[in-house]
């Protein structure tokens, strides 16, 4: 049994999704949540995963992620879930950086995702993966979660994160791309 550091239902799906067969539980809710203050997503995952792992005597699985924008020299980045404010939701987000970029040419970004597979004796590993997109000037789809509705990757056809089933997201994702090598990882040590 493996705990997941992540409490955002989408990415708890996302990540069962890309371990089939690995027997994962969620956050307990007597664990609290960490404070994501670090400035980097390796340390912020990092940090997230310890915390579960301490708390629980098991092995712990975090992931951390974001957007980099270049224009804006790689903002939002580790603060992406908290870009329009401390409790922003995904719409306040994603219209706070349409804001930021209007009239901008260079709409080009990518999402990253460090995971972190951290065991009871304190030692960890960390694998990071991307995917290199741009941003519209509009939302549009229904699907996935946060800037979603405005990032294209370039891999594609054209169409939006939020325009892809999660199988097809699965094909490009920075999360799926970090998670293959935790994946492989965990086979080829026969950690469980
Ligand atoms: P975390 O929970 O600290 O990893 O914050 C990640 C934040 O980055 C989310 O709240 C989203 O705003 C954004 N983000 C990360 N991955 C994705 C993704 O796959 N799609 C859309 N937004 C994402």
């Amino acid at each position: 049994m493996i705990f997941l550091a992540t409490s955002n239902a989408h990415k708890v799906e996302e990540i069962k999704r890309l371990l089939p067969g690995i027997e994962l539980a969620p956050r307990p809710s007597w664990v609290p949540e960490v404070v994501e203050d670090g400035d980097s997503f390796e340390e912020n995952s990092i940090k997230k995963a310890r915390a579960i792992s301490l708390a629980t005597s098991q092995p712990a699985i975090s992931d951390d992620s974001g957007l980099e924008v270049d224009a804006l020299d790689g903002s939002p980045g580790v603060k992406s879930a908290r870009y329009a404010g401390e409790n922003a939701s995904d719409e306040g987000n994603v219209w706070k950086l349409l804001g930021e970029l209007e009239g901008v040419s260079n709409r080009s970004a990518r999402f990253v995702c460090v995971a972190t597979y951290f065991m009871p004796d304190q030692s960890f590993r960390t694998f990071r993966g991307d995917v290199e997109g741009w941003l519209l000037d509009h939302v549009t789809g229904n699907g996935g979660f946060g800037y979603d509705p405005i990032f294209v990757p370039f891999e594609g056809d054209g169409r939006s994160f939020a325009e892809m089933s999660m199988d097809e997201k699965a094909q490009y994702s920075h999360r799926s791309r970090a998670f293959e090598g935790l994946r492989n990882y965990l086979d080829a040590t026969r950690e469980v």
